[in-house]
């Protein structure tokens, strides 16, 4: 059997990682076959050497490389997530394009390619995530690689008229064309990367969904993402019998618990969610006293100017809220801006009676799955869920909210928190069954079975 490459921006290096990041969670299903995990170390420094540093773990090589201050700004902060996220997530306001910043993106991923070819054997099948690595499969083909090279993307893809608002459009289109399979997580995204490659390139995508590209035929699939339910549900429920479960029960003090756990990222619909709170509060006064909203927000990607302002509006959101709302012994918006422990969180997931998922655009929303395989079946909660979340095109029976309208969500919330045990019960029993169908084996599985049925 063919060693598994594994190529992604970041690296779970074990002798580094404070807590294994999602990928790191969803790839442990292939781990046995995972020979080699090439990326960025995370580290910059005015001097980067070519080659990879390497540390081997349970059989399976983590190789990593730093770079320069400039790169990190060119590639990372730059076009990767001032131009491609945004752009990949519908913002296209907020897209800060620089030529400068898509050369060094180019370059990052030619280095990429040079250290990484260095590490290759004939057989092996590389494996590629997410945005930042979009040029790679080219930058290895122009070294020699003739390997299978398979992409994964994370995030969303947009539609071809909303992607040719990115200057070179074209070029990045083509650039996904050098690898074997391209993989998307829902149909969605995968119609829209179809329509982008007929309309922007002319090339034909025949009915089975292979691009017929200039040197390549090239598949395209959706492998959703999941998570081992069965798993994490066995997590949760020692998670509730520990300390922090029980502190948290206690300072509710009988009040439903709502819960929000996001990165702090402007496609997560923060500022609705804590509006779509305060309508909740003002319009359904009978939850006044009764609720208690718990939001947990990590930072992330502080250099880019959008997040760091961000920050601030909400937390200027959360003293409006406690301050028009509170009383004396009640604090309706509990707003942390850390992170907790993926198992902390299990147990605060099944104690909340509202899981509060509202992306104005996410790939796929993991934490829809956790809150939903946390939930203890004989009182469950209710998932409030985004529709343009990709989690939505699988979860039918969760309550379904268009994340830019604040009344809108605190509607489903009010629905929720007044749902009937039995209604709550016969939901969460089919939320369970389409939960079941998505796992992080069965998206290694698909994707890597595509990955080898094309030939090398
Ligand atoms: N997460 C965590 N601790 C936190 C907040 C989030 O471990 O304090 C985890 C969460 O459990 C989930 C992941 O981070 O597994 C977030 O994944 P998701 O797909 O929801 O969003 P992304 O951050 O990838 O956009």
């Amino acid at each position: 059997m063919s060693r598994i490459v594994v190529v992604s921006n970041r690296v779970p290096v074990p002798s580094q990682a404070a807590r294994a990041g999602g990928l790191a969670v969803v790839l442990q299903e292939a781990s046995d076959r995972i020979g080699l995990w090439f990326g960025w170390s995370g580290k910059t420094a005015a001097e980067t050497g070519e080659d990879a540093a390497v540390e081997t773990a349970r059989g399976t090589d983590y190789a990593t490389i730093g770079l320069s201050e400039e790169d990190h700004q060119n590639f990372y902060i730059g076009f990767a997530n001032s131009a491609l996220w945004p752009l990949l997530h519908f913002r296209l306001g907020l897209i800060e394009f620089r030529r400068e910043h898509l050369a060094g993106y180019r370059a990052v991923n030619e280095r990429f390619a040079r250290a990484l070819v260095k590490l290759l054997r004939p057989d092996d099948l590389i494996w590629v995530h997410d945005y930042h690595l979009i040029p790679l499969a080219r930058a290895l083909r122009d070294l020699g690689v003739a390997n299978r090279i398979g992409f994964f993307l994370h995030v969303p893809f947009v539609p071809s008229n909303v992607f040719t608002a990115l200057p070179q459009a074209d070029s990045l289109l083509r650039d996904f064309c050098a690898f074997d399979v391209v993989g998307f997580q829902t149909d969605e995204h995968l119609d829209d990367f179809r329509q982008s490659v007929r309309q922007i390139l002319g090339y034909a995508v025949d009915v089975a969904g292979v691009i017929a590209a200039q040197d390549r035929r090239v598949r395209t699939i959706v492998a959703p993402v999941g998570i081992d339910a069965a798993k994490y549900h066995r997590q949760a429920e020692r998670a509730a019998g520990g300390k922090n479960y029980k502190r948290l029960v206690d300072s509710l003090a009988g009040r439903n618990l709502v819960i929000g756990v996001d990165r702090l990222d402007y496609s997560k619909g923060l500022p609705n969610r804590f509006e779509a709170f305060n309508r909740l509060l003002t319009r359904f006064p009978e939850h006044r006293l009764g609720v208690s909203y718990l939001q947990i927000a990590v930072p992330s990607r502080e250099e880019v100017a959008e997040y760091a302002s961000l920050r601030h509006s909400l937390s200027r959101m959360a003293g409006d809220i406690n301050g028009r709302h509170g009383t004396f012994d009640w604090v309706p918006l509990r707003y942390m801006s850390q992170g907790l422990a993926r198992s902390t969180l299990s147990g605060f997931y099944r104690a909340a009676r509202i899981g509060l998922v509202t992306p104005f655009r996410d790939g796929m929303n993991l934490v829809a799955h956790e809150y939903l395989a946390a939930q203890d079946e004989s009182d469950p909660g209710m998932l409030v869920l985004s529709r343009f979340a990709g989690a939505a095109d699988y979860f039918s029976a969760a309550l379904t909210v268009n994340p830019y309208d604040p009344d809108e969500i605190a509607e489903a919330v009010h629905a929720g928190l007044q749902m009937s045990l039995d209604e709550r019960r016969d939901r969460h029993a089919k939320l369970l069954e389409e939960l079941g169908r998505l796992s992080a084996a069965s998206y290694c599985a698909t994707f890597l079975q595509a990955l080898t049925a094309t030939s090398p």
